[in-house]
């Protein structure tokens, strides 16, 4: 009855043979294979060697198709009822993986007659699509879980009842001067052997951890606990790897790194707040002192929250141009006492917080491209005021030095110089001495392009950051502005005095004009002068002024 129909099937159905897939047809009361096509032979055979036995793919009618399945009477139970059909399954035999389908054969009128068996080895696409998988989420240098992956486990956590766990932020600290000093391969290798020391730290038993490389040198943990306890054991297990030194080009350098953390659910149940709140808990273990663990607080996140607000009304003032002007504060030459520039001081006037001093919002339009918009803003107005002025004196400007390197600031002043018509020579940008003003190629390119415009730089507040003396002869700076802390001090404390003396010295080899600036009694601007400064800028000539008042 069976091979009858199946005759009938043969005959109305001859594409079985020249089907790409491989098609088994079994007889359903003692499962053995009454017939399989070319594609199928092939398929037993390249899988052949996986098998304990000797295969004649060329004679298996009759065979049992039990010894394709490690539970040979489970796939009995299944091939022996309609209901169960059609049934897929993956099947793994010796290293190799079949795609397998199991449909019914019925008559014309619907009744069950046996089934019929696809196959498809998909070993090469299996593997092929667990790489594509291990790419997608690992970071190809450390093999560590990427931030897709990192991200996808927390979501994880966040969407479980019991909300339990912590993110763990590592920055090595000064990473960049690593990379900048000895070059990206030596900072790659770094970051290898970083990798393998965190993956050295084992979890207790109970617990889990899971590292990822967010990118640079930014690293996260997952830790299934959040008490304090549990994760400042960690966190100093992690500090510890850095006890022992790195090798670079055949040196030994000692690293350190900065922790922030955030627990769950305390600063957060959602991954993107978690992470967030274990960044701004980074950045204050970073200002407190580097090599450091910091775990998030209320008063951090109230004071994030803050900045937030600030940087929404901040943005606002600026696109509608409200709330804020520009006052400018004059810079006299100390020999003749005349004014030769002033300093443009941006003003924010904001209806609910009234006055918010430049030292405060600045820093925060820092961390967004709000300080191009603030940049943009403030030097299209100070060239348009400075136009209007009778003296010719400069005008200079404060660009952040973060401005610097994001290929903006260029295209900025060249417009702002052609549509306001300008004289680059009597522009002046200040740009504060920083730590990264030693290393970043890109901060020096901007300076050089700006003296190729014809535009001077300043470098203001000199001697509160870490430019080394050595270097600055490297720099462009038409000026350096000895920073007011020095005058302020130089009365009481001799040491200031001879530091501003030696600044001026340094200036006049140097062929810069030196400015002092905080200068707010005759007797600083005699101590200014007698040092050798060859500017001076403080309260004792002259309060920053809106322009009607110049
Ligand atoms: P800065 O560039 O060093 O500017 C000098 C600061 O010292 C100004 O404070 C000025 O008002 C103040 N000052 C001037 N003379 C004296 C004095 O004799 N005694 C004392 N005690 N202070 C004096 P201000 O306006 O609060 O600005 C603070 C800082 O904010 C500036 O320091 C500058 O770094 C930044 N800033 C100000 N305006 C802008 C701007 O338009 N753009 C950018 N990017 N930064 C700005
Ligand atoms: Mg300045
Ligand atoms: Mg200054």
């Amino acid at each position: 009855m069976i091979l009858e129909y199946f005759d009938y099937i043969r005959k109305e159905s001859s594409v079985l043979d020249l089907m790409p897939v491989s098609v088994i047809i079994i007889e359903p009361k003692n499962f053995t294979i009454i017939y399989l096509n070319d594609e199928a032979k092939k398929t037993i055979n390249d899988i052949k060697h996986v098998f304990d036995f000797d295969i004649d793919v060329n004679n298996l009618i009759g065979f049992s198709i039990d010894f394709f399945h490690k539970n040979p009477s489970f796939q009995r139970s299944i091939l022996k009822k309609y209901e169960n059909l059609p049934h897929c399954a993956i099947v793994n035999i010796g290293g190799q993986t079949l795609d397998l389908k199991i449909s019914a054969i019925t008559d014309p009128s619907g009744h069950y007659i046996t089934s019929m068996l696809t196959l498809e080895n998909i070993t090469d696409e299996v593997a092929a699509k667990k790489k594509l998988h291990h790419m997608a989420n690992y970071d190809s240098l450390t093999d560590l879980p990427n931030r897709g992956l990192f991200l996808e486990k927390l979501s994880e956590i966040s969407d479980q009842e019991v909300k339990k766990c912590s993110v763990i932020i590592i920055d090595l600290d000064g990473f960049s001067i690593i990379n900048d000093t000895y070059g990206h391969q030596e900072g790659d290798n770094i970051i290898k052997e970083f990798s393998n020391r965190l993956k050295s730290i084992e979890a207790e038993d109970g617990q889990s951890i899971l590292f990822s490389r967010f990118g640079g040198d930014e690293f996260l943990c997952l830790f299934s606990e959040n008490s304090v306890d549990d994760v400042s054991i960690l966190s100093n297990k992690i500090i510890s790897l850095f006890s022992k030194p790195f090798d670079v080009v055949n040196q030994k350098v000692s690293l350190n790194a900065s922790v922030g953390v955030a627990l769950m659910p305390d600063h957060g149940t959602s991954s993107d707040i978690l992470v967030g709140n274990a960044d701004l808990a980074l950045l204050e273990a970073k200002k407190t002192g580097k090599g450091r663990v910091c775990f998030c607080s209320d008063d951090l996140m109230n004071q994030a929250w803050e900045r937030v607000k600030i940087s929404k009304k901040l943005r606002a003032a600026l696109i509608e141009k409200q709330e804020l002007s520009l006052v400018f504060q004059p810079i006299v030459d100390l020999k003749s006492n005349r004014v030769v520039a002033r300093e443009t001081l941006v003003r924010w006037n904001n209806p609910l917080r009234g006055w918010v001093s430049p030292a405060e919002f600045v820093p925060i339009a820092e961390q967004s491209d709000l300080i191009e918009l603030l940049d943009s803003f403030v030097l299209e107005q100070a060239c348009r005021a400075a136009s209007l002025w009778q003296d010719q004196a400069h005008v200079s400007v404060n660009i952040s030095a973060r401005h610097f390197g994001r290929n903006t600031l260029i295209p900025l002043v060249e417009s702002v110089l052609e549509k306001t018509c300008f004289p680059p020579e009597r522009l002046e940008i200040e740009i504060t001495e920083t730590a990264e003003l030693n290393i970043l190629d890109r901060v020096l390119s901007d300076l050089y392009s700006l003296r190729g415009i014809g535009v001077h730089i300043s470098l203001d507040d000199f001697g509160t950051g870490h430019s080394s003396l050595s270097q600055i002869k490297n720099f462009p700076f038409s000026k350096i502005k000895i920073d007011s802390s020095f005058v302020r001090n130089a009365i009481d404390q001799p040491e200031c005095a001879a530091v501003i003396g030696a600044v001026a010295t340094l200036g006049r080899r140097l062929g810069v004009r030196v400015v002092a600036e905080g200068v707010e009694t005759e007797v600083h601007h005699a101590l200014v002068k007698a040092e050798g400064c060859s500017e001076g800028q403080g309260y004792f000539y002259g309060k920053p002024v809106g322009n009607r008042e110049i």
